[in-house]
């Protein structure tokens, strides 16, 4: 396996020290399906219905890397991006020039039990 990763950022090349997720490409999603069929037909003539979906391109996501000198915002990582995010825009950094999906609804901060005294007061168990 050769590691031939490097920062997409055009003229870059400095090897990738972040990456942050995008959906795929109709052609990336087709080798994807591709692959799927090809693993679910290896084995088992026959898998249970409902065991693994097949993958469609909102359960699909692409590492998109990026050299520490473009990598885009914290914020902004932690978002999937749109299939077309297939590299940092230096003239948009540290945003990325898409528009990536919003974050799904948090969750709440803590699981560390409490302590809820009468005064109102939350405090760790
Ligand atoms: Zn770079
Ligand atoms: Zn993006």
């Amino acid at each position: 396996m050769t590691d031939t990763r490097i920062c997409p950022v055009a003229g870059c090349g400095t090897d990738p020290v972040v990456q942050w997720r995008r959906r795929p490409t109709d052609a990336e999603l087709g080798t994807v399906l591709a692959r799927a069929a090809t693993l679910s037909t290896d084995g088992e003539p026959e898998q249970p219905a409902g065991l693994a979906p097949p993958p469609t391109a909102a359960t699909t996501v692409v590492a998109v890397q990026a050299c520490g000198r473009h990598a885009i915002g914290m914020d902004l990582a932690a978002r999937i991006h749109s299939a077309n995010c297939t590299a940092p825009d230096p003239e948009h950094l540290p945003g990325c020039g898409c528009t990536p999906e919003p974050l799904p609804a948090q969750t709440p901060p803590s699981t560390q039990d409490t302590i809820e005294l009468t005064t109102g007061w939350t405090l760790p168990a």
